[in-house]
């Protein structure tokens, strides 16, 4: 009776990784058609001088609809990177937003572009020579350009994934430490990279004021930030009262869903259109 029990016990648990895998199949095989078909698109989300409410950035944001449902990257860009199909929407992306970006400065607005980056894109063949091409095709300034990347990507092919940044870093292109404070290497990483600016994570910004312990935390990032001569800028400010304390705290830098949402490129446009006239 009991193995009979254990017997279906297994045979359900089997099933249900049998589901898994389908699931996970689909999407890879929806991912790659999706490719094919160009339902990609990228949002940006301004990055705002916390004083003057001028933006100096737009981060780019992958945004995939498959049909008509919403996948969040975090549920897409997984599978994408098992794949290896991050390559070339990566470089999509990259290419695509350099234009978009590049279009926006030649109506004399002065923006960069800060562009996420996955650990297999960097390692992956002449990933420095397509972004070189990226910038030449585009007339994006390399210094207008910014990547991020998160602590993890040190981990695993450390050594090839710094000396390729380094390489980019020479031609003037910037780096980031994007969800910094999260990893335990975030002290270690400051010293292996050329690093321009750290990217503060909304999990400290969503304590200020709230919880001391995360308030003093993030004082002292900013602080380190600034010491190191660093670009510091708070992620995930909600609440008028976190920009309150950010800018007491003296960190230069914001985004958030308070201060702008991620857009359409329209949205940009038009966001330009009066930043342009004040
Ligand atoms: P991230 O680079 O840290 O991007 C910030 C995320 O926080 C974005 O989520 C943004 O929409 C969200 N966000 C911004 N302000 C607020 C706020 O005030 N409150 C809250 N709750 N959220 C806010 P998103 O677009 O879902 O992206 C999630 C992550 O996926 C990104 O985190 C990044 O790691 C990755 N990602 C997004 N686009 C790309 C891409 O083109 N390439 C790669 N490799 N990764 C990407
Ligand atoms: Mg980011
Ligand atoms: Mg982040
Ligand atoms: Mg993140």
């Amino acid at each position: 009776r009991a193995k009979e029990l254990g017997g279906r016990r297994v045979e359900v648990f089997a099933a249900q990784m049998h589901a898994d895998v389908v699931r996970r199949l689909e999407l890879a095989a929806d991912l790659q058609r999706a490719l094919i078909d160009q339902q990609f698109a990228i949002e940006y989300q301004p990055v705002v001088d916390l004083a003057t409410s001028r933006v100096t950035a737009v981060e780019a944001l992958v945004r995939w609809w498959r049909g008509s449902v919403f996948v969040p990257p975090e549920q897409f860009l997984g599978p994408a990177e098992d794949t290896g199909l991050i390559v070339p929407l990566g470089e999509w992306i990259l290419r695509e937003a350099c234009r978009e970006v590049a279009a926006w400065r030649a109506e004399s607005w002065d923006i960069g572009l800060s562009l996420n980056l996955s650990a297999r894109q960097i390692t992956a063949p002449r990933f420095v020579e397509t972004v070189e091409e990226a910038l030449a095709e585009s007339g994006l300034p390399a210094s207008a350009l910014t990547l991020e990347v998160i602590e993890e990507m040190l981990v695993e092919d450390a050594e090839e994934t710094i000396k390729r940044l380094s390489e980019l870093r020479a031609l003037g292109v910037r780096l980031a430490i994007d969800d910094f404070g999260t990893g335990y290497a975030s002290l270690a990483f400051l010293r292996q990279l050329p690093v321009d600016m750290i990217k503060i994570d909304p999990s400290f910004v969503s304590g200020l004021g709230k919880d001391d312990t995360l308030t003093l935390l993030t004082r002292t990032i900013v602080r380190l930030g600034h010491d190191l001569g660093l670009i510091v800028v708070a992620e995930g400010i909600e609440r008028p009262e976190q920009l309150e304390l950010l800018k007491q705290m003296g960190c230069t830098r914001g985004q958030g869903f308070l201060v702008a949402r991620p857009m359409a490129a329209r949205g940009v446009d038009s966001l330009m259109r009066t930043s342009l006239t004040v």
